[in-house]
C-alpha cells in the first residue's frame, strides 16, 4: 500500500488544518482496504474562538452519517476539546449520557453528531488523529497466534486488547496514556478492531497509517497467495429466485438478492470447508449491523433454501436468547449474506445501495478469512462480544437514521415492456420512486440511458424476438434475484382504416406486437413470478375494448385479445398467488402512439376540435401518462392484494362504458 499524498493537492489547502484534515481523510476513505462505507474516523485539533470571540481549543472530529471517501468540512463538527477530554476521566458514562454530553460540547449544535470515538480522539494529544479498520491488521489479530504476530510486527505501537468501542475504548486508551504516554509510539493497534495513528501534521499521521497497514499486508502476502481460478458455472435462476423468496418471507418484506459470481466468490463458495470457516464471525464487529454475525449457507437440492433459511432463523433466535441481557427486542431473523455452494455469494437487502455495501463487506470478509486460515486459523471475537455490538444502541441508531415509512415497492423487482416513453416510462418512474428496482425493455435504444437515470436497467429488446425476451428476463433475475412485477405495456397503433380496407401487413404486425408478444413475455416471466414476493402482472389494455371506435379494428382486436389473455392468466395463476389485472387507459395523448397526425384525424372523425377531443370524457379532464402509471403502480401494490382479473379504467369516465 503506497502513500497517495500529493504535494500539489495538499498545497491547495494553504496550510488550513481543517482543509488538510478533509484531504487526508479522503485519501484514507478512497481505499477500501482501510475503511469501507462510513467506517473509520479522523480528527484535528485547532485553536479557535467561540461566539464571543474567546480563544479555545477545538476538536474537529468526523460526524456520523459522513463517509471518509467523500467528507467535506461540514462533516467535521467542532467540540470543546478540554471538556471532551474530561469525559474520559469519568468512572463510567452511559451511552445516553455520552451522546447528550458530546452534543452539548458542540460549538454549533446544528452540526452532525460527532463520531462515537470522539472522546478517544480527544485524549490523544497529537493534532491529527487517523483511525481505520484496515483488513490486513484486523486479519492478523483474528488469529490464534494474533497476539504474538502483532507484538512481533508492531514493537513501535501501543497494543490493546479488544473492548467495546465508545466510552469503554476511550477509557482504555486514556488509562494507557496516563501510564506510559504515546511519545515513543507510532500508532495504536486495537485487537479485532483497527488502527490509530497520530502526529502534529496531517502527512505524518496519514503516512504512518499507510506504513503500519503495509507491514501487515506484507506479512500476509509473504505467507499466502489467494487462489482465484474458479470460473462461474451456469446459475439455476429458479433456485436463486427461491432463495430470494425464502429470505424475503423470513424478513417479512421483499429483498433484493444480488449474486456475486466473480471468480473469487465462486472459489470461496466451492471450498469444501466453506460452511465451517464462513460462519465463525465477521472481520470486525461493526460489520455485524450490516451483515449479521454469520452468513446463510445454501447447498444441496434447489429446494433446500427454504429449510436452510428456517434453520438460520432458529439459530439466530437461540443466539439472541443466549446473549440478550436487558429488555432487548430481537431484530429480524433473516440473513444478509448467503454463501451459495459452488455459485458465489449473495448480498441481501432492500435497496441496491445496501446490497453493494453488503457485497463489499462479503468480498473483504472472504479474503480475510482465507488469509487468516492460511496463517494459522480464522479466530474472531466470541458470539457474545459480537452480540454486544449488534445490539449496542449507538450502532442501532446508525441504521435507524432516515428510516421513515416503507415505500410500497421497496425491495421489489419489476419488468416493464415498452419502457422508453409514455405510459411505460412513467410507470418505471413511479415504480422506482416507490422503491422497486426496474428493468425496462424497449425496441428504442434510448431506454438504456433513461432507465439508468432512474437507477434501473434499460435493455434494448424487440418483444417479437423470443430469444431477446428470454435473455432480458433471465438477466433481470440474474442481476437482482427474482421478479415480482410484470407490466405488459409494449404496443403499437397501426392499421388505420376500415375492416374492408385493412392492410394485412399492418393487421398482422399489430396482433403480433400487442397480443402474441405479450403472451410470449408472460410465458417466459411466469415461472419467476410464481416465486416472486406479492407477485403481480399488470396489462395495459384500452378503453377500445369496451367502447371500440370505427377504423381501428386491428388495435381494438389486439387489446380485446389482451384483456381475455389477462383474464385467463388470472384464473390460471390465482392458486399460486400471482395477480393479473388490466388497466384501460383512454386518450392519453402524451404517448408515442399519438402523433399530431393521428390526433387530428381522430378529432376530425368525431367532428370536434383537437382540444375538445382531448377532454371528451365525463369528468372533462385530460388523462396523462403519469395518471395511468400511478394506477399501474397502485394495482401492482398490496393495495390491490385482494384483486385479480379486474379491469380498471383510467379514462375520465366514458358514457359508452358506464
Ligand atoms: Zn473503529
Amino acid at each position: 500500500m503506497d502513500s497517495q499524498w500529493n504535494e500539489e493537492d495538499a498545497g491547495q489547502c494553504n496550510g488550513d488544518d481543517l482543509a488538510l484534515r478533509v484531504y487526508t481523510s479522503r485519501l484514507l476513505g478512497a481505499d477500501a482496504r482501510l475503511v469501507m462505507h462510513g467506517g473509520g474516523n479522523t480528527s484535528v485539533k485547532v485553536h479557535g474562538r467561540d461566539f464571543f470571540g474567546r480563544e479555545l481549543d477545538l476538536l474537529y472530529v468526523k460526524g456520523s452519517g459522513w463517509d471518509l471517501a467523500t467528507i467535506e468540512k461540514p462533516g467535521f463538527p467542532a467540540l470543546r476539546l478540554e471538556e471532551t477530554c474530561m469525559l474520559a476521566e469519568l468512572e463510567r458514562l452511559s451511552d445516553v449520557d455520552m451522546t447528550r454530553e458530546l452534543r452539548a460540547l458542540m460549538v454549533d449544535p446544528g452540526a452532525p453528531a460527532p463520531s462515537v470515538e470522539a472522546i478517544l480522539h480527544a485524549v490523544i494529544p497529537h493534532r491529527f488523529v487517523d483511525h481505520t479498520h484496515a483488513d490486513a491488521v484486523v486479519t492478523l489479530t483474528n488469529n490464534p497466534q494474533g497476539d504474538a504476530i502483532i507484538a512481533e510486527l508492531y514493537p513501535d505501537c501501543l497494543i490493546l486488547p479488544y473492548v467495546m468501542p465508545g466510552f469503554v475504548l476511550a477509557k482504555q486508551v486514556w488509562v494507557a496514556l496516563q501510564e506510559e504516554g504515546l511519545q515513543s509510539y507510532k500508532g495504536i493497534i486495537l485487537a479485532h478492531h483497527g488502527v490509530f495513528t497520530f502526529a502534529d501534521d496531517a502527512r505524518t499521521a496519514y503516512e504512518n497509517m499507510i506504513e503500519l497497514v503495509t507491514r501487515a499486508e506484507a506479512y500476509i502476502s509473504e505467507r499466502y497467495a489467494p487462489a482465484r481460478d474458479r470460473a462461474a458455472s451456469a446459475v439455476d435462476l429458479l433456485a436463486l429466485a427461491r432463495i430470494r423468496r425464502a429470505v424475503s418471507e423470513q424478513r417479512g418484506e421483499a429483498q433484493l438478492a444480488v449474486l456475486d459470481d466473480s471468480s473469487d466468490a465462486v472459489a470461496f463458495a466451492a471450498r469444501p470447508d466453506v460452511a465451517e470457516i464462513a460462519t465463525r464471525g465477521p472481520i470486525t464487529p461493526d460489520h455485524v449491523i450490516r451483515t449479521k454475525r454469520i452468513p446463510l449457507i445454501v447447498e444441496g437440492e434447489p429446494d433446500s433454501s427454504v429449510s436452510a433459511v428456517a434453520q438460520f432463523a432458529r439459530d439466530y433466535e437461540a443466539y439472541f436468547a443466549e446473549h440478550a441481557t436487558e429488555n432487548l427486542t430481537m431484530l429480524d431473523t433473516a440473513p444478509r449474506i448467503a454463501i451459495w455452494r459452488d455459485h458465489g455469494s449473495i448480498a441481501i437487502s432492500s435497496t441496491l445501495k445496501d446490497c453493494r455495501v453488503v457485497s463489499d463487506i462479503a468480498r473483504h470478509t472472504r479474503a480475510a478469512i482465507q488469509a487468516g486460515e492460511a496463517l494459522g486459523g480464522w479466530d474472531t471475537l466470541s458470539a457474545g462480544e459480537i452480540f454486544e455490538l449488534e445490539y449496542w444502541s449507538l450502532e442501532q441508531a446508525k441504521l435507524k437514521k432516515g428510516s421513515g415509512e416503507t415505500p410500497a415497492h421497496l425491495g421489489k423487482i419489476a419488468l416493464v415492456s415498452g419502457a422508453a416513453s409514455g405510459i411505460g416510462y412513467q410507470t418505471c418512474r413511479e415504480l422506482a420512486a416507490a422503491g422497486a428496482v426496474v428493468v425496462g425493455l424497449d425496441v428504442d435504444a434510448s431506454v438504456v440511458v433513461s432507465l439508468a437515470d432512474l437507477g434501473g436497467v434499460g435493455i434494448e429488446c424487440d418483444v417479437l424476438d423470443d430469444a431477446a425476451v428470454i435473455a432480458a428476463v433471465n438477466s433481470t433475475v440474474k442481476q437482482f434475484g427474482g421478479l415480482d412485477i410484470l407490466v405488459c405495456n409494449a404496443g403499437v397503433f397501426l392499421g388505420q382504416g376500415s375492416v374492408e380496407e385493412m392492410n394485412i401487413a399492418d393487421w398482422e404486425r399489430v396482433i403480433a406486437i400487442n397480443l402474441t408478444a405479450t403472451q410470449r413475455l408472460m410465458s417466459v416471466a411466469i415461472p419467476f413470478l410464481r416465486l416472486g414476493v406479492s407477485p403481480a402482472i399488470v396489462v395495459v389494455g384500452s378503453r377500445n375494448v369496451s367502447a371500440p371506435g370505427p377504423g381501428a379494428s386491428a388495435y381494438s382486436v389486439s387489446k380485446a385479445g389482451l384483456t381475455q389473455l389477462a383474464r385467463v392468466a388470472a384464473l390460471e395463476l390465482a392458486p399460486e398467488g400471482v395477480r393479473v389485472n388490466v388497466i384501460h387507459p383512454d386518450a392519453v395523448f402524451d404517448t408515442g402512439l399519438w402523433t399530431g397526425e393521428v390526433l387530428a384525424s381522430s378529432a376530425q372523425r368525431y367532428g370536434v376540435s383537437v382540444e375538445n377531443y382531448k377532454t371528451r370524457n365525463l369528468l372533462g379532464t385530460e388523462i396523462r401518462a403519469v395518471d395511468v402509471a400511478r394506477m399501474i403502480a397502485a394495482v401492482a401494490s398490496d393495495l390491490f392484494a385482494a384483486t385479480t382479473g379486474a379491469q380498471v379504467p383510467v379514462d375520465g369516465g366514458n358514457d359508452r362504458v358506464i
